[in-house]
């Protein structure tokens, strides 16, 4: 049965990165208005993330580390309807079963914080404890008893470049939200957390990016509406690092939205370099499936063209529209 949850775990948990985007997605969905991250050794050693959100009630705390033992999948058009964003209820429990977890909570009605701490899914302690409001998760060796995974963990160096793209890319989707995000206590970013995106971008990226941004204008006429930011000409780049896409305020990697974006640009400043992109793409949640692929990375939708014409005529006319 051990073995079972391990490779269960696997599919869900793939490197410290995953652990760090289950965590905070769901700091995000316990409301929180800061959430602060805190790695070593690019989270090989040590992931910690704390929310100030609602906190998990002393009597539930080892509960959310069952599967499925929260879902919230009451229905199955909930699959297409993502209000929420943790809904398959196994992170934790597939967190717990392939390191040592420390949960500290505490409800803001709730007297004294409480910990429970679980490794390799056995309990190890439970107990009340002193913590301010909402919830703390440290989470340290990871993959101590899957060596073939452990195995493969990158240096830590690319470990936080792809914890830092997820904290990213949660600062953007959720721009109410102060992030903080350090390694081996040294920050890495902070967002405001003043509900304003384009400081969000400035805090992200410095006034160099943001002062070369032109808004998108979203147009209602079409199905799906794109807002965000693109770069100028004297701010395109080399690689597609720089493009970040939303659907729904998820971000998701898009072979259709890249096509679309730098079509528009490449046609419209005539440069056959990549843009600096923040594009949200808004949609009715029944004309995108977000599930294909078991990680949540890819999306696919009701109709391609209609998406890429959508897509490259909003930020083309947005150019136009500055450039005027
Ligand atoms: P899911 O998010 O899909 O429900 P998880 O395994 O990620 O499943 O989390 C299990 C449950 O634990 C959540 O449904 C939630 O009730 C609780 N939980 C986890 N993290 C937090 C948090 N940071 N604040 C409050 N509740 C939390
Ligand atoms: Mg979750």
């Amino acid at each position: 049965e051990q073995t079972i949850k391990q490779i269960a775990a696997g599919e869900v948990i793939e490197r410290p990165a995953s652990v760090v985007k289950e965590l905070v997605e769901n700091a995000i969905d316990a409301g929180a208005s800061r959430i602060d991250v805190a790695v070593k050794q690019g989270g090989i050693a040590e992931i910690r993330v704390q929310d100030n959100g609602s906190g998990i009630p002393q009597n539930e705390c080892l509960l959310a580390f069952q599967n499925h033992a929260t879902s919230k999948l009451s229905r199955i058009d909930d699959l297409n309807n993502l209000l929420s964003m943790g809904f398959r209820g196994e992170a934790l429990a597939s967190i717990a079963a392939v390191s040592h977890v420390t949960l500290i909570s505490k409800p803001s009605a709730q007297e004294n914080a409480y910990m429970v701490e679980l490794q390799g899914s056995e309990v190890l302690k439970q107990q009340a404890c002193a913590a301010n409001n909402g919830t703390q998760f440290i989470v340290r060796n990871l993959f101590y008893n899957v060596p073939a995974r452990y195995k493969f963990l990158k240096k830590d160096n690319s470990e936080i470049q792809a914890i830092t793209r997820i904290i990213t890319e949660e600062a953007l989707a959720a721009a109410n939200i102060a992030f903080t995000l350090s390694n081996n206590d040294k920050i890495i970013l902070q967002t405001p957390g003043n509900n304003d995106r384009l400081s969000v971008i400035q805090a992200l990226f410095g006034t160099e990016v943001a002062d070369k941004l032109l808004p998108i204008e979203s147009d209602p006429n079409f199905t799906l509406t794109c807002s965000g930011y693109i770069g100028r000409a004297d701010l395109t780049r080399k690689s597609r690092r720089m493009e970040y896409f939303f659907v729904n305020n998820r971000s998701f990697a898009s072979n259709i939205i890249l096509k679309a974006v730098e079509a528009a640009v490449q046609d419209y400043l005539m440069t056959r370099t990549f843009p600096v992109a923040f594009l949200f793409l808004d949609l009715p949640a029944n004309l995108v499936d977000v599930n294909v692929h078991p990680r949540k990375l890819e999306v696919r939708f009701w109709n391609d063209n209609e998406v890429y014409r959508a897509v490259y005529h909003q930020v083309k006319n947005s150019f136009s529209a500055y450039l005027q």
